[in-house]
């Protein structure tokens, strides 16, 4: 099987190989090394006859997000030995673990803001990115994205957004050049067919928010005289390596929300396979000001599961609600 990952796969073994004859000189070549060499060297093999990336048991091809976190595997998930699959699910409860420690408090009221989310993976880890920073000049920061893909190899990539607009926060640039950066370090730094789409909002104490949208579906505006998509006005960051990005600004009043989703909300379907969709949200969302963040999440929330009709969640969710206080 030629996947399109296998050049790079190629490439880093190559390199692990080399790292691992660097460590092996000076060394009386321990047997580990050696053990490791054996499997690197086996699986540049597989890759020159054809064979890399099927599963020895079962001849299927392995899943490519398990070769791209591990390109020694030799079997798919199914074949795994029972202390393979054990392991795998330690691994999968850490993972687990570790997103939810990057997730910020639920709750919060912020410098005349209150903002409330819902984060619901529909594996064991999720591929939907939502953060709240608190910006130094008062400002605060909120931001929820979807990266490309699902499972493990997703929620990587979540946590390398997580690190990267932490970082880029205290740098203090206008919204549109911290979007540009984020967005060549993300390309620069993953596959090429690794992206996110995401919403950044800044809103200062003052009621004034600025919102980039790239490639994500719009958050909605809930005010006096209605609901309002903010659509997307750029491609979805780390697509090219550099793209531009514009922001959209406005004034909200104490009272007025903006509420942004993932397509875990929109795309489910409910038993005649039709999506739940924008409009049903937006129509939701009328005349909801002066409602608290949590009870517009609650609203989101038991409208789905009426929809849905207790089918099981196929994608990751969130949800986040923006209000300003009065
Ligand atoms: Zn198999």
């Amino acid at each position: 099987m030629v996947t399109a990952i296998e050049p790079l796969l190629r490439e880093q073994l190559i390199d692990r190989r080399h790292k691992l004859e660097d460590a092996a000189n000076g060394f009386q070549r321990p047997a580990e090394l050696t053990r490791l060499l054996g499997e690197v060297d086996a699986a540049l093999e597989r890759m020159d006859h054809g064979s890399y990336g099927i599963c020895e048991v079962c001849h299927d091809p392995v899943e490519t997000e398990r070769l791209i976190a591990d390109p020694l595997t030799r079997f798919c998930i199914d074949h795994l030995t029972p202390s393979q699959q054990r392991a795998l699910e330690e691994d999968l409860t850490l993972a687990s673990q570790i997103q939810t420690g990057l997730l910020p408090a639920p709750d919060q009221r912020i410098d005349g803001w209150e903002v409330a989310y819902h984060y619901q993976p529909a594996g064991a880890v999720s591929g939907d990115y939502c953060d709240l920073i608190a910006g130094e000049d008062n400002s605060l920061h909120f931001v929820l994205g979807d990266v490309s893909g699902k499972g493990v190899a997703a929620s990587m990539l979540m946590a390398h957004l997580h690190a990267m607009f932490r970082t880029l926060v205290s740098v203090n640039l206008p919204l549109d050049q911290m979007i540009e950066r984020a967005s060549r370090v993300f390309c620069e730094s993953t596959l090429p067919t690794q992206y996110a789409t995401l919403v950044y909002g800044k809103a200062t104490p003052d009621g004034q928010v600025e919102v980039c949208n790239a490639g994500h579906l719009p958050p909605l505006l809930i005010q006096q005289d209605g609901v309002h998509r903010i659509s997307a006005t750029g491609l979805p960051v780390g697509v090219f390596c550099s793209e531009s990005f514009t922001c959209t600004s406005f004034q909200m009043q104490p009272g007025e929300a903006l509420f942004l989703y993932t397509d875990g909300l929109t795309e489910t379907s409910d038993a005649q396979g039709d999506e739940f969709g924008i409009d049903r949200l937006e129509h939701l969302l009328q005349d909801r000001t002066d409602l608290p963040p949590r009870t517009l999440i609650d609203l989101g929330l038991t409208e789905l599961k009426t929809f849905a009709q207790g089918r099981t969640p196929v994608d990751d969710l969130t949800l986040m609600a923006i209000q300003r206080a009065a």
